[in-house]
């Protein structure tokens, strides 16, 4: 592989130099015409003062400038901070006043009065400029001189490998969002490691869904089509209608997503209009858990010959991947083995390492983790002990054959009268109930038994649902232990702007 994120971009640009890498609405470009895109905007960004050492935060929905912002960045030698676009001002400049943030690329309608409040506030010192991704981008670029600059080239010959590439704020599903800190190398490494196996193959064609702010839709998403060879085709707002048209018309061939969205190609499948999804091939699910009916489906109906299961945090980008052939049954319950160069153990509370299908802490190993958290020596000490484990918080476990499976997270686990209580898999059971949209469950204090489950639930709309059917369902459905001692009927969950639910909000 190439050392860094833009030297993917250059050698995609020499090896497959017509064929097209990227395609937005009705326009496409070819990865010759997107590398020149991007060098005219490193260009620009170098002549704007940016150099190594600073950091330049992205702040978009799914687009074009999008990837040729981060990639100017990157040549510069800066780091990108991706923003969540679900942000509002006062998260947005949160993440900007600590990460110490330079520069800032965001279009006009982000730029709202709450962000001109902060600005005038003078609470981000470090933020020189801003500019408006979307009505200001061919000024932007102006500035430069042109995709031919040679002080492009001098900057290029400068970057290496060891780089910070990004920082990457986490989901905050557990507290405050992390930042953690990357270097190029190490995201080209394991996402083209990823790449081969989920059997992404040059001539592709990537439909991203997932946001780029986020790992999934920017390392697993456009940085490995231009290690393969793959057309990117972003989508700045999920639409099924407009995915439907993209599949159609773009001959999608490669769709990451939860399942929600299989689901929904499914159902437009069974609909009046004939639909032409022959162009379909790999679908990549991971964090909710896949039915095995579904992987079934979705291979027999969808024609996803290749549906793969994953697991993978910021913290260390991709962990481990089910393969290619792997049975229906594997790909639903397991999130497959590591990656090469990749070390995963399951362990107990003193360490110890637990025999097959027993459930621990996962530790992580390997090249891919993170360099640490921004600005945070002990988190950072915490999370990354003196052997070079990443503790990562998350409960599974490792079957005979390697493959491991999440079961919970270390937070939500509680011990009631002696046993381990996963909230995840009695959220799975509940949500088996017919008229349950979702369940989530806590630990709440108890004299007797240390702690019990309280369970939170929103009933399915126009479901007449009482506590007490949900008691008597739960006995019957379920071993004593794992029985919620509290069942609370509500209409909506605290969640993240990633729509996770917060444990901690609902615990407190
Ligand atoms: P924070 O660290 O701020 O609390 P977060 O952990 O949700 O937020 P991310 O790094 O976006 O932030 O998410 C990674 C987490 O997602 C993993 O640690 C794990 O808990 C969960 N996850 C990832 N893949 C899977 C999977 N295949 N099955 C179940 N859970 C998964
Ligand atoms: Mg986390």
């Amino acid at each position: 592989w190439p050392a860094t994120i833009p030297g993917a971009a250059a050698a995609a640009a020499e090896r497959w130099p017509d064929r097209v890498g990227l395609i937005v609405g009705e326009r496409q470009w070819t990865f010759a015409q997107l590398w020149a895109d991007a060098r005219a905007a490193a260009s620009a960004i170098l002549a704007s003062g940016v150099g190594h050492g600073d950091r330049v935060a992205i702040w978009a929905p799914n687009t074009r400038e999008w990837i040729l912002a981060a990639l100017a960045t990157h040549v510069a030698g800066a780091t990108v901070v991706p923003l969540n676009t679900r942000f509002k001002g006062a998260e947005a400049g949160d993440i900007l006043r600590r990460a110490k943030v330079r520069m800032l690329f965001a279009p006009g309608d982000f730029l709202g009065q709450d962000f001109a409040d902060l600005i005038a506030g003078e609470d981000l010192p470090d933020l020189a400029e801003t500019i408006r991704i979307d009505s200001g981008w061919d000024a932007f670029v102006a500035r430069g001189k042109g995709s031919d600059d040679p002080a492009v080239d001098a900057a290029m010959a400068r970057l290496t490998g060891d780089d910070l590439s990004d920082v990457i704020f986490t989901s905050g599903t557990t507290g405050r969002p992390k930042g953690a800190l990357t270097a190029h190398r190490q995201a080209i490494q394991i996402f083209g490691d990823w790449s081969v196996r989920v059997d992404l193959r040059e001539g592709d064609r990537y439909l991203i869904v997932n946001p780029f702010f986020h790992t999934f839709g920017y390392k697993a998403g456009w940085v490995p089509c231009l290690l393969r060879g793959a057309t990117i085709v972003p989508m700045a707002m999920f639409d099924v209608g407009e995915m439907v048209r993209l599949i159609e018309t773009a001959k999608i061939s490669f769709i990451p997503g939860p399942p929600t969205i299989y689901q929904s190609l499914l159902q437009e499948l069974a609909g009046d209009r004939p639909r032409d999804f022959c162009s379909l091939r790999v679908a990549v699910t991971g964090a909710a858990p896949v039915p095995p009916v579904l992987v079934e489906r979705m291979r027999g109906e969808l024609g996803m010959s290749n549906v793969v299961n994953g697991y993978g945090m910021t913290e260390c980008g991709a962990i481990a991947m089910t393969r290619q052939g792997d049975d229906a049954d594997t790909i639903a319950h397991t999130c497959g083995y590591p990656l090469p160069g990749i070390e995963v153990r399951c362990v107990d509370g003193a360490g110890r390492d637990l025999p097959p299908g027993e459930a621990g802490e996962i530790l992580v190993r390997g090249h891919a983790v993170m360099r640490g958290y921004l600005d945070d020596p002990a988190a950072t000490a915490e999370a990354i002990d003196a052997e070079g484990w990443l503790h990562t918080g998350d409960i599974g476990t490792i079957d005979a054959r390697g493959y491991l499976a999440i079961t919970d997270r270390k937070k939500d686990m509680f011990i009631s009268g002696g046993f381990n209580v996963y909230p995840a898999e009695v959220e799975k059971l509940l949500n088996a109930h017919p008229a349950v949209a979702q369940a989530a469950v806590v630990g709440v204090a108890d004299e007797r038994m240390g702690e019990v489950g309280r369970a939170y639930v929103i009933a399915r709309s126009g479901a007449a649902l009482t506590a007490d059917d949900l008691a008597s369902w739960a006995k019957a459905n379920m071993a004593n232990y794992k029985v919620p001692r509290s069942f609370v009927l509500v209409p909506d969950l605290p969640r993240n702007a990633a729509g996770k639910v917060l444990k901690t909000d609902l615990r407190a």
